[in-house]
């Protein structure tokens, strides 16, 4: 007979976006006692750090901006990207779901999100893609004051104070005034995953959900058929926490977990940007109680590098992503051997998956290790990984006066670093990238030098000294393989029937759309739809 230390109709794992929006969405859909249970003493998870974009086609904002988009075109697009890959179920709840759990959200929270015009889908080009964008989602500011004291538990972002802006304002409108920033300030508003997270962390505290920390879940409870509670680690030993109607595991990836990562992913992973927290907890759980996974192969990859500053809560590695250094003109990226091996600034899904190349012969990857490259004239335009031109730059950085020694100290091989950057430099001339098509879709110019035209904002030569070079990593948002779903987001058995009273929301789950990533948000549009989909149903209690 279990002691129940604590019980509650529905039971939330983990504080991040899908975490949070299925609680809120538990608590309105009738479930009367919500609890959330969260390993860390801090709110939001890798959400918090994010930039806080939703990929949801179809939503209502796009309509509102004048977007056309239909169910045909995305569907067209999402089997152009991975034929014969999606679940049909799982597409449906995402794309009936989405679009609700928007409304939902806009009408019920302090979420207040907006299509963020002009950011395109990631593969623009392939048929049902949209070229200049508006299924991404983005978040309006919101005022921490609002959270009194509870401004203080939000996970901050990775690098840096939290900024004040929207994408919107940065990207289209070229920012804010001096006197609205400094209003800003009096309200500590926030952008991005600090929106989200803070106006989530509102709803959540406005409904009297009650969260506790420093609680991690680590084995689930069965009664017949059903999930009946879960067994939690704290600072006072190990308790057991009844769940009515069902749990809701939303514990991010196993990306910390170097067992897991090694079972489970198609290649080398070595640079999480994610919070450490996220160590798999949940897939074990749900293992143990013989869920049924899927695509376990498969994460969100992410170009990244080890941060130069060890100032990570837990003293942790703490990997930095990179977006803009590699896309911005007078950079590039090479593989050990000194040649280019991808577009550098196509989306880092994609991009994370030429990194796993294997040459049969020499029995290695044969682009990994691999490095961004830049020049002085980047260097004194641009920032990377924090540092500002102006910035003395940290050990992650070496350089060098030529191209040859700058290789020799990298472990590169010097000519073939030589002879990529001449043919580079040659092609940037002529304005067209031959090998490897970089610049010629609207996405690789969305973050790049929009002083210059497309494609002259993501092409620019390397050829004023002194070089630059970092070591960088095949990284990850988060994995997404995990439980498999159905529609209501109930996690599954091998008999592909839903175990009752367990969901699954979030990058503990196997992703809906598999090994796609969509457009920009295309983690946070599926997380919080199936944490709006396994807060309802959860509701139901059926
Ligand atoms: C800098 C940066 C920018 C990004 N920008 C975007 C973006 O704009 N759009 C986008 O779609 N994606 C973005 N991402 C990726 C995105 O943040 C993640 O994929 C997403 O936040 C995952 O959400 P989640 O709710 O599944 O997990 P998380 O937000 O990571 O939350 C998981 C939570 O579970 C807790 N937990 C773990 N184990 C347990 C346990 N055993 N018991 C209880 N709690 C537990 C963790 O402590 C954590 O709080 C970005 C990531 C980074 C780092």
């Amino acid at each position: 007979m279990i002691h129940w230390h604590l019980e509650a109709d529905v039971v939330v794992l983990g504080s991040g976006g899908a975490a949070l929006t299925a609680a809120i969405a538990a608590k309105d859909f009738g479930a009367e006692e919500v609890v959330i249970l969260e390993k860390t003493n801090m709110v939001g998870g890798t959400t918090a750090m994010s930039g806080g974009m939703m990929w949801v086609p179809c939503n209502h904002h796009q309509a509102e901006a004048g977007v056309e988009d239909s169910w045909e075109d995305v569907v067209t697009y999402l089997d152009s990207l991975a034929p014969d890959q999606l679940d049909p179920e799982q597409l449906e709840g995402f794309l009936t779901g989405g679009p609700e759990m928007v409304k939902f959200l806009d009408e019920k929270t302090p979420v207040k999100l907006r299509t963020l015009t002009g950011l395109p889908d990631y593969q623009p080009d392939f048929p049902g893609g949209a070229i200049e964008g508006g299924r991404s989602l983005d978040n309006d500011v919101f005022p921490f004051v609002e959270l009194g004291n509870w401004a203080t538990r939000v996970i901050p972002p990775k690098l840096g104070p939290p900024r004040p802006t929207s994408y919107h304002e940065d990207m289209n409108l070229g920012g804010i005034s001096d006197e609205e920033r400094e209003a800003r300030k009096q309200t500590d508003s926030r952008g991005r995953g600090q929106a989200l997270v803070g106006a989530l962390l509102r709803g959540v505290l406005d409904r009297d959900i009650a969260i506790h920390f420093e609680h991690r879940a680590m084995k689930l409870h069965k009664e017949g058929e059903r999930i009946i509670g879960v067994t939690v680690e704290t600072a006072s030993g190990e308790q057991h926490v009844k769940a009515r109607k069902g749990v809701v595991i939303a514990t991010g990836g196993f990306e910390w977990n170097k067992e897991l990562v090694q079972t489970f992913l198609r290649g080398p992973m070595t640079g999480p940007v994610s919070v450490p927290e996220n160590e798999g907890d949940g897939l074990l759980m749900a293992m143990d109680i013989g869920a049924k996974l899927g695509n376990m192969s498969n994460a969100f990859w992410m170009p990244s590098a080890l941060e130069w500053q060890v100032q990570h809560r837990d003293a942790k590695p703490n990997y930095m992503l990179c977006q803009h250094e590699r896309t911005l003109p007078g950079s590039i990226m090479v593989n050990r051997a000194g040649k280019r091996f991808a577009d550098e600034a196509a989306n880092y899904n994609a991009l994370g998956m030429a990194l796993h190349v294997f040459d049969a012969n020499t029995h290695n990857y044969v682009n990994l290790p691999y490095f961004l490259i830049f020049d002085q004239r980047y260097r004194s335009r641009y920032n990377a990984f924090g540092f500002k031109p102006e910035d003395d730059l940290s050990d992650m950085f070496t350089v060098a006066d030529s191209l040859e020694s700058l290789a020799a100290d990298l472990g590169v091989d010097p000519d073939g670093l030589v002879q990529s950057v001449d043919r580079f430099n040659k092609h940037v001339d002529e304005s067209h990238d031959p090998d490897f098509n970089r610049g010629s879709n609207t996405y690789d110019n969305y973050w790049g030098d929009k002083s210059f035209e497309p494609p002259m904002s993501t092409l620019g030569r390397l050829d004023q000294p002194p070089y630059y070079g970092v070591k960088m990593e095949a990284g990850v948002l988060g994995t997404n393989g995990g439980p498999k779903t159905n529609a209501y987001a109930q996690v599954l058995n091998w008999q592909n029937q839903p175990i009752k009273g367990l969901y699954a929301a979030g990058n503990v789950m196997a992703a809906p759309l598999a090994m796609i990533y969509g457009g920009g948000g295309g983690t946070l549009g599926p997380a919080l739809t199936f944490g709006y989909l396994a807060g309802k149903h959860a509701a139901s209690g059926t």
